[in-house]
């Protein structure tokens, strides 16, 4: 993130003041006892709440394995000692991480002893006991983690990306059409570009005849210079995929997400030895340990990274830094975030090289909007915001209606 001098002495000077404030102090090890770190009152954990926030959709949005109709969503709210608050969001999509907004506010509850007291630049060994608690749970984990880097970024008045290393201010995003008939999705897609979009993802993986007519009249409909990428969502088999890719060969299309079911990892690996299309996985990584599976297999080109998936920042950098390690790029998606979630993973695309493709647009699909400040689209270009953490409020008159779980 570019800053001039005068705002990086005053940052400089705010971080040193927090600095003052905090105990920064690494904790002595000694033949294998770790002793406490004495957290602040800046960034000692006092209150955590959970907000079951559904949103209603502007448009319903039907991909291969459902519809979404509204964003049944978790606004998270931690309060320091101090007052500092943070912000983090979890969109439970039962489908791919058998999260539901009524499983992820009960285990959100049973984690608040793991963060309640605790010091929220332990965050590494607070995301470290949340995954010892329990594994998957990714969207409530990610919330949590995500408040967190918020306390952190505005304790030392720094973005989430400069505290984890920022590589870029801005970046192209697609947005997506969902299944349809050819024609309606045409129009949809043509109004996508008109918006300014320079990339259009559309939804596939129904009935491989129709999905082959449906990516040549969206073709026609945008022109050949918009990059056009296709997401199947685990609807093909590994035959159907060669299929449909040799049938739209002249389409230039970019990628080809997820064809088949996320753990058949030969029928992805047929798939790339078929066909030239590079393939991006999507439900078959979601965590680290995955994605080694998957360069192991030979199975996968490119990752596209959710925070919802993945349980948090800390992680979803740990899947970029393996992919950057087999030389393949990454593209960071959504589930049905606000522009809180949103802003969390817009930060990830800026601290990583590698993540060179974005699909974040889910807050254009919601009938409510409730951040101030926050990551921007416009003309299709993200636009990071330069406050401290994730560089957002959260409408207090929209919280206020809000009921605590
Ligand atoms: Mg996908």
């Amino acid at each position: 993130m570019n800053i001039n001098r005068k705002s990086f002495l005053k940052a400089v000077t705010g971080a040193i003041g927090a600095a003052a404030v905090c105990d920064l102090s690494l904790p002595s090890l000694a033949a294998g006892q770790e002793k406490a770190r004495i957290p602040s009152k800046a960034t000692r954990i006092r209150d955590i709440e959970l907000f079951p926030n559904s949103m209603a959709m502007k448009q319903t949005i039907k991909i291969a394995i459902g519809t979404d109709i509204a964003a049944d969503n978790i606004l998270v709210r931690l309060r320091t000692e101090d007052g500092v608050v943070g912000y983090g969001e979890a969109s439970p999509y039962s489908p791919v991480t058998a999260e539901t907004q009524a499983s992820d506010i009960a285990i959100g509850k049973s984690l608040v002893p793991l963060i309640k007291g605790k010091d929220a630049f332990s965050l590494a060994r607070i995301v470290a006991e949340m995954e010892s608690f329990t594994p998957g749970n990714a969207s409530i984990k990610a919330a949590l983690e995500t408040a967190l880097w918020d306390i952190c970024g505005k304790v030392t008045g720094q973005p989430i990306c400069n505290l984890l290393g920022c590589y870029r201010d801005s970046f192209e995003t697609d947005m997506t059409v969902g299944i349809d008939t050819p024609d309606v999705m045409a129009d949809k897609a043509r109004g996508v570009v008109q918006q300014g979009f320079k990339a259009v993802k559309i939804k596939v993986g129904e009935d491989p005849a129709r999905d082959i007519e449906r990516i040549r009249v969206v073709r026609a409909a945008i022109g050949p210079k918009i990059k056009l990428r296709i997401d199947a969502n685990q609807g093909w088999s590994p035959s159907d995929c060669v299929h449909v890719l040799r049938g739209v060969a002249e389409q230039q299309l970019q990628l080809c997400e997820q064809p088949v079911v996320y753990w058949d990892w030969a029928g992805l690996r047929f798939i790339r030895e078929s066909v030239s299309t590079p393939i991006m996985v999507d439900e078959s990584v979601h965590v680290a340990h995955d994605a080694i599976t998957g360069i192991r297999e030979n199975a996968m080109d490119m990752i596209n990274i959710k925070l919802m998936k993945c349980g948090g920042i800390l992680q979803a950098v740990r899947i970029a830094q393996v992919a950057d390690a087999a030389n393949m790029k990454c593209m960071l998606g959504c589930m049905d975030e606000s522009r809180v979630g949103l802003t969390a993973a817009a930060h990830v695309v800026a601290s990583q090289k590698n993540v060179e493709f974005a699909d974040l647009d889910a807050f254009l699909f919601l009938e409510t909007d409730p951040v101030i400040g926050g990551m921007e689209v416009r003309d299709g270009v993200v636009h990071m915001p330069q406050g401290p953490g994730l560089g957002l409020d959260v409408d207090p008159a929209f919280i206020a209606k809000l009921r605590a779980a």
